[in-house]
């Protein structure tokens, strides 16, 4: 059945981030021949409009105002339901990222729709579309169909595989004029901590350190070996409590979830908590001074050594290749 579905490109730091052209991969497969249309909401985000299509867009709505420049779920549901409204969409795809595990929820509310959040992949069975997510803290999957209504999910980032980037596509970026009406919540300045090189969330490669590094100072290796590797810098709590590093590294059931390529464990014991941010990432290896460490579990490569001498032997290997 062909649909027309809805994807909200999210972008951060004046580039379109990368989920947004995974969503346009799965909505693709869920429009089912029919139309994919982009929606970008925010000030001056209109310029984003062609890579959306270069990525397998029809077309993208934008609703740009200057209250829309700071995400405000007040000012960013008040866009989106205007575009449904106009567009009556079967579909609708977010990321799941913070934006929209904060968005997507309350759009399913606002429409009385169902909402799959969180999917890894998307199968068919029996002429319906499966959707995938895990539960249990990745520890089982489930399958859902959406037997009636709106097919709303969120896509995890970094495994649903986008179109391929095709510059010689072209389809119309037009523009949807909607009254922002009073913001219960105005953000007026967003402090960031200062962080280098590539968002955590849709790493290809992380580095990750536990207690084991010891200090802050004990990042600095690690930092090298993700610099070498072109990844991101992880910790486990146990190392954020220890106050070597900031939270925003946090990975786990009370941190980020991520799911790269390759996930580099240091120094971290592998207690349940943390296991359930990293467990479904392609490649594990993990480096611990402890050969029952629990890390080793669900490691594919296993390095028993102190992570003082492994890292900088690894960095000097990488920068050969
Ligand atoms: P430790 O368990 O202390 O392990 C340190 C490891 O480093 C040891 O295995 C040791 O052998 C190794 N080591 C030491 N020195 C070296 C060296 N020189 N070289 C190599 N290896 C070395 N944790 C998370 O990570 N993320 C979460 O989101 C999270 N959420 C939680 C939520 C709740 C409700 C609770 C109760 C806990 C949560 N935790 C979480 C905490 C979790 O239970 C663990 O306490 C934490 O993950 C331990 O961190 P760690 O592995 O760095 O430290």
């Amino acid at each position: 059945m062909a649909r027309k579905v809805l994807v909200l490109g999210e972008v951060r730091d004046g580039t379109l981030r990368n989920v947004s052209f995974e969503a346009i991969g799965a909505a693709s497969l869920a429009a089912e021949g029919g139309e994919v249309i982009g929606v970008l909401i925010g000030e001056n985000v209109s310029s984003f409009g062609n890579e959306l299509i270069q990525y397998g867009a029809d077309r993208v709505i934008t609703v740009e105002d200057e209250k829309l420049k700071q995400y405000t779920s007040d000012g960013f549901t008040q866009g989106l339901l205007a575009v449904i409204d106009q567009e009556k969409p079967e579909g609708i795809f977010f990321g799941h990222t913070a934006l929209g595990k904060d968005l997507a929820p309350r759009i399913a509310g606002k429409l009385n729709s169902g909402l799959i959040s969180d999917v890894t992949a998307i199968d068919e069975a029996g002429g319906n579309l499966v959707f995938i997510r895990p539960i249990y803290s990745g520890k089982a999957f489930e399958k859902k169909i959406v037997a009636d209504g709106l097919i709303f999910a969120t896509i995890r980032p970094n495994n649903i595989e986008p179109l391929s980037k095709d510059d010689s596509r072209t389809g119309e970026v037009s523009s949807l004029s909607v009254e922002i009406k009073d913001l219960r919540a105005i953000i007026k300045d967003v402090v960031r901590k200062a962080s280098e090189g590539v968002d955590l969330s849709e790493a290809k490669v992380i580095v990750a350190g536990g207690r084991g590094v010891k200090s802050e100072e004990g990042f600095d290796p690690l930092n090298e070996l993700a610099k070498v590797l072109g990844g991101a810098v992880g910790a486990s709590r146990g190392a954020c409590d220890a106050d070597y590093c900031d939270y925003s590294l946090q990975i786990g059931q009370t941190g980020k979830v991520v799911t790269p390529d390759l996930y580099i464990a240091c120094g971290i014991s592998g207690a349940i908590q943390h296991l359930a941010g990293m467990s479904n990432s392609k490649v594990i290896v993990a480096i611990n001074k402890d050969p029952e460490a629990n890390i080793f579990k669900v490691a594919d490569y296993g390095i028993v050594g102190d992570l003082f001498e492994v890292v900088p032997m690894l960095t000097e290997e990488f920068k050969k290749l």
